[in-house]
């Protein structure tokens, strides 16, 4: 007996209810020979969607944009955006659209969203289109974050097109992918709300959104629209101090790809470390080293101040007292970053308290000097610990001052065989390394999906070394050379 799948999507589409003036009713261009190249089964699992449904013609013809489902919203979300400092006020989605919003198992709202669903009139002069290889690399690398606990919109599926688009004087195969997310209220779309805005309400509409939907908490609050800006500003405080803990570079942090949840968002030109280098850059067009490691932190403060700018006249009619409220609830910023990453880079090395944070900070000196492999440094120590020298040994040329280090280091852990437990608990063995991340989406593109999925297989269970993955936890070999990522997608 054969049992009937269904493909059923119960939409309530709140920001297409609230938000008018910030979207444009928009439909997807159909393409002719749609293929599903990857499903994410639990984010299917958890929106309550019967993946074989998903995986059947009538499935796939969704998942291509090729239909928008019964009660799909179907809009092309507008937001300005900062872009490397740049104001361009109107930015919006030029080849992605939002289908709306489900509610899933746990009862949370989230977003479904296409990407290179073709060109909106937003597209200013884009084909609308995404290759192949830019989508995959959205799916793996956000699947990787997941799997680390850090906040990430999501990939639900990438679907091949069979069209070719041209891309840096080369011809690509195109792809549509699903993305699920919390939201896609960004800090580019208060800046749209706030200047661009066909209506004076519709900021004010736009935070009361946002509130209800992210912070419901802020709205008891004696201000809505300056505990709106905490609870942003927590929220990326917290997210980049994830970064920073995993070695992970952006790459574009521009104010339209800083989500108001607090989800990372938009993995074009991202890259991690191998060596630690705090300067690392890797997006071509980042020549300023304005999205380098170090200055993530410092920049998201700069993002969220953008957002405390264009709620001013929410935060209080006086544009004095405005600006000082607003100022006093930035403030904090750093502090709040540096409390969320010491407390990461504590746990990361088996620590306890602030009074090894010197400790902390003392590694982070040695690592750079020797210039050692972020995520395998603290899988080399954790050996260490346990007796197994080989892996630290090897993490520099000249081992001397890790060594040193980790004699000071062992003197303080009351019990080093657990701290090595507790360490390998919360560092990753495989992340999306840059080098196996750009083999898999070569082979992709040439139609080999072997290595996206062997990859995929190590990075959601990032913890656990296993067999068949021998390789995955090592840092680029020589012969890859600098790596450089890219903005053209
Ligand atoms: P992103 O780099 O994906 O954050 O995109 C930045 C802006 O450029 C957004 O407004 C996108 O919608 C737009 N964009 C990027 N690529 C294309 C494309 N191929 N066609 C149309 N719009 C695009
Ligand atoms: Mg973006």
């Amino acid at each position: 007996m054969t049992v009937a799948t269904e493909l059923r999507f119960a939409f309530d589409n709140s920001f297409v209810r609230d938000l008018p003036g910030l979207f444009v009713p928009w439909r997807p261009t159909a393409v002719e020979y749609p293929e599903l190249l990857a499903l994410n089964e639990p984010p299917a699992a958890e929106l309550g969607l019967d993946p074989a449904a998903l995986r059947s013609p009538a499935g796939v013809a969704v998942l291509a944009a090729n239909v928008l489902p019964d009660g799909a919203a179907g809009v092309a979300q507008a937001y300005a955006g900062h872009q490397f400092g740049n104001y361009v006020p109107r930015l919006g989605d030029g080849r992605a659209l939002l289908l709306g919003e489900l509610i899933d198992t746990s009862g949370r709202r989230r977003d479904l969203h296409f990407k290179g669903s073709g060109p909106t009139p937003f597209a200013r002069g884009g084909d609308g289109r995404a290759a192949v290889g830019p989508m995959l690399r959205e799916y793996i690398v956000g699947e990787g974050m997941h799997a680390l606990g850090i906040p990430t919109t999501r990939a639900l599926a990438v679907v091949a097109t069979g069209q070719l688009i041209p891309r840096d004087n080369r011809w690509l195969p195109g792809a549509v992918l699903t993305r699920v997310a919390s939201s896609h209220l960004r800090v580019g779309s208060f800046q749209y709300a706030r200047h661009l805005g066909d209506d004076p309400s519709l900021l004010r509409r736009l935070a009361d959104h946002a509130i209800a939907r992210h912070y419901p908490e802020a709205a008891a609050s004696a201000n809505p629209y300056l505990a709106l800006l905490s609870a942003v500003l927590e929220a990326q405080a917290a997210l980049v101090a994830q970064w920073m803990a995993v070695g992970f570079v952006h790459g574009v942090l521009n104010t339209d790809n800083v989500t108001i949840s607090g989800e990372t968002i938009d993995y074009g030109p991202c890259a991690f470390l191998d060596a630690f280098d705090a300067g690392a850059v890797f997006s071509s067009i980042d020549q300023a080293g304005r999205y380098a490691f170090r200055n993530q932190p410092a920049i998201t403060l700069w993002n969220v101040t953008r957002l405390a700018e264009v709620l001013l006249p929410l935060i209080d009619d006086d544009t004095d007292r405005a600006l000082e409220a607003a100022r006093g609830t930035l403030e904090p910023f750093a502090e709040k970053f540096e409390a969320h990453w010491m407390q990461l880079m504590r746990t990361k090395l088996g620590l306890a308290t602030a009074d090894d944070d010197p400790l902390v900070r003392a590694y982070l000196a040695v690592l750079a000097a020797a210039g050692a492999d972020w995520t395998g440094s603290f899988r080399a120590l954790s050996a260490w610990l346990r007796g197994t020298d080989a892996p630290l040994l090897a993490l520099a040329h000249d081992p001397a001052p890790v060594l040193d280090w980790a004699a000071r280091w062992r003197a303080v852990l009351p019990d080093p065989i657990a701290a090595a437990a507790a360490m390998d608990a919360v560092n990753p063995v495989y992340i999306p390394r840059n080098h196996l991340v750009e083999a898999a989406l070569t082979a992709a593109t040439e139609n080999d999906l072997g290595p996206f999925h062997k990859l995929l297989d190590a990075i959601t269970r990032p913890f656990d070394v296993r067999p068949g993955l021998e390789g995955y936890e090592y840092a680029a070999p020589p012969e890859f050379g600098r790596y450089r990522t890219f903005c053209g997608t």
